[in-house]
């Protein structure tokens, strides 16, 4: 089956078209990323209301472009999906309501795909992944661990009690000077620097729940440039080196957690995922890599392409819940916040394919 995916929660304009075989695997025929940073990059961070009028400026063009590449006709669609949140609401509306739009114009059906479960079954889109797994969702606006047990089936077994990993990236990126957005500039610096100069907390280490927290972290960055202020190049490649070593310890020490009440409460995990901006990130790659070998599993990371905000995995987690019979209604309402396990849920009795 073709799905068209549209993304619009924050600031990537996105619109994708992916076909799902019978077999359940998947193929990306177009994918189309437009990233609005360059008009957010003044500001420091995303403003929600320039996010808007950009998707309203560029969905249009982006969709028409994603089918044209793609080679195939609004009447070839099994479904139209469209992100329904959680996220930025104004852009929210955008794309949902641009989905309706051509729903209802084509007699196609539409699919309100929670953003968060898109993040969560993209690795299913480029390998053959079966249930169940062990996601480390880890953005700009979220740091969860979550059991996927299948299509609708997701138990979160922990999150940041504070900032977001992504958005600590950011925030330090921001306080050392370097451009937004921050998450690449900390990790180029980082490169350059000596990641044992400074002692950074390695927050929650030891504690029995898998959560995260990193606001402490991002404070002691905080007092330690002040204290050396005027930052030389290296005193700022040094506190990214520091900084991103604390974040490390302290994914390595969560994830292990995370892994071992995940195998208590439903098994072995078949795979160890990560997805969202942050799981780009070489480092925090290669030390997933080792986290998931101590745990005695595989790690499976989808491109970083993939990994970012897009089209293709609203349009994949849209597949895949049409593949299993569900489809919205024209009153699909957009969501700024929508918790992945409080009520994605499959209707019961849904059997998941490739499970
Ligand atoms: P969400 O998906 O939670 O709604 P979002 O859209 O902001 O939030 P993404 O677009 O998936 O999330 O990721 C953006 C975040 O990832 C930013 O905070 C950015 O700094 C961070 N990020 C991107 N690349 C890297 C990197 N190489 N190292 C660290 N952080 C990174
Ligand atoms: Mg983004
Ligand atoms: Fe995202």
């Amino acid at each position: 089956m073709l799905v068209l995916g549209i993304e619009t929660t924050c600031d990537e304009t996105a619109a994708a078209v992916i076909e799902r075989a019978p077999d359940g695997s998947g193929r990306i025929l177009s994918n189309i990323v437009h990233s609005q940073i360059g008009d957010h990059a003044p500001y420091g961070g995303v403003v929600p209301e320039i996010a808007a009028r950009a998707h309203i400026d560029l969905l249009d063009g982006l969709i028409d472009r994603a089918m044209r590449e793609a080679g195939v006709g609004y009447a070839d669609l099994a479904g139209v999906a469209a992100a329904a949140g959680p996220g930025l609401i104004g852009g929210v509306i955008v794309g949902l309501t641009t989905a309706k739009a051509i729903a209802m114009v084509h007699d196609t059906p539409l699919i309100a795909v929670n953003h968060l479960e898109a993040h969560a079954l993209t690795p299913r889109l480029t390998e053959p992944l079966v249930f169940p797994y062990c996601l480390f969702l880890v953005s700009g606006g979220h740091t969860q661990i979550v059991a996927v047990l299948g299509v609708g089936e997701y138990v979160r077994l922990g999150t940041t009690v504070d900032d977001a990993m992504g958005e600590a990236f950011d925030k330090v990126a921001k306080m050392l000077g370097l451009p937004y957005p921050g998450g690449p500039q900390v990790e180029r610096a980082a490169a350059q620097g000596n990641a044992t100069r400074f002692e950074f907390p390695r927050p929650m280490v030891g504690r029995p729940e898998p959560n995260f927290s990193l606001s402490g972290l991002k404070t002691a960055v905080r007092n330690e440039a002040s204290r050396l202020l005027p930052l030389e190049e290296q005193d700022v490649a040094d506190l990214c080196a520091s900084f991103q070593a604390a974040v490390l310890a302290s994914t390595a020490d969560r994830l292990k957690v995370g892994l071992r009440i995940f195998e208590e409460r439903f098994g072995p995990p078949q795979a160890l995922v990560a997805a969202g901006g942050v799981a780009s990130n070489q480092a925090i790659r290669g030390a997933l890599e080792t986290i998931a070998r101590k745990a005695g599993t595989v790690l499976l990371l989808p491109p970083p392409a993939l990994c970012t905000d897009n089209g293709a995995m609203i349009a994949w987690a849209g597949a895949e819940r049409l593949a299993l019979g569900i489809s919205d209604g024209m009153d699909a309402a957009p969501r700024a916040r929508w918790l992945l396990d409080a009520d994605a849920k499959a209707p019961a009795g849904h059997k998941n394919s490739r499970a």
